[in-house]
């Protein structure tokens, strides 16, 4: 009885270790896998993007990078875009450590001077990471269009308080408060969180997160959308700070309609 009982203790033992040595190698493999850490604030901040990774270097060095403020516009006719997102597309809304994030598989696409962007998401910032004419709002939210060639078309609109918007409602209703954490919401209209889509800027920059690619064509449309104050404040209990400041628009031009 002491022998058998002996052996299963070093069976135990070793069943242990081994499985110890599992979790490590695991831990190890998972933490070499880990995106590069970046934030707002801090060590991690904007300023610091560019030196935190190679492959951020854009973040630094690029020349026509976002966002930027809309101001001194040309007066022209930029090229229209074509909506063709779908109404009643099914949404799961994440937080990803950054922002809340609403996630799509199948929400349509725009087309932008005869190219296809399939829209696969949208998030929020606040205070709005563009500025018209100096001004900053409470939010602004981001929809990201991607072409098969990995060139985005991201719409934006400035968000401020005093209305009322079902979508933003159920966005922030269900945002999950932990990182990592998802929840569906079902079949929503992804345009009803813009306003007028007649007057907007156009102008080419970058990604506003790591790794700051400079492959967008920014529309940000100027009437703002007015949601609920209560709402706004949810959103702000979770990210009190997630807009990059301002960046030059050196060369570039803004165009205006
Ligand atoms: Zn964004």
């Amino acid at each position: 009885m002491d022998a058998a009982l002996g052996d299963m203790e070093l069976l135990m033992k070793i069943r242990f270790v081994l499985t110890a040595a599992a979790a490590i190698a695991f831990t190890s493999s998972a933490m070499a896998a880990a995106p590069q850490h970046w934030s707002y604030e801090g060590a991690g901040g904007p300023t610091h993007w560019g030196e935190l990774s190679a492959k951020f270097e854009a973040c630094e060095t690029g020349m026509d990078q976002s966002p930027v403020d809309l101001t001194h516009a040309v007066k022209a006719e930029p090229s229209a875009i074509n909506f063709h997102w779908k109404k009643d597309a099914d949404w799961t809304v994440v937080n990803n450590g950054h922002s809340i994030q609403a996630n799509s598989d199948d929400a349509g696409y725009l087309t932008l001077d005869g190219k296809d962007y399939k829209l696969a998401q949208f998030h929020f910032h606040t205070p709005s990471e563009h500025a018209i004419d100096g001004k900053r709002f409470p939010m602004e939210v981001h929809f990201v269009n991607v072409a098969k060639d990995g060139e985005f078309a991201v719409i934006g609109a400035m968000i401020e308080g005093g209305g009322d918007n079902t979508l933003f409602d159920a966005v922030m209703d269900s945002a999950p408060a932990k990182e990592g954490g998802s929840a569906e919401i079902g079949k929503s209209d992804p345009a009803s969180l813009l306003g007028s889509k007649d007057s907007f800027y156009r102008y080419e920059g970058s990604l506003t997160t790591p790794p700051c690619s400079q492959t967008v064509v920014w529309t940000v449309m100027k009437d703002p959308l007015k949601v609920s104050d209560a709402e706004i404040e949810k959103f702000q209990n979770l990210y009190h700070m997630n807009a990059r400041p301002l960046q030059e628009i050196g060369r570039r031009f803004i165009l205006e309609k």
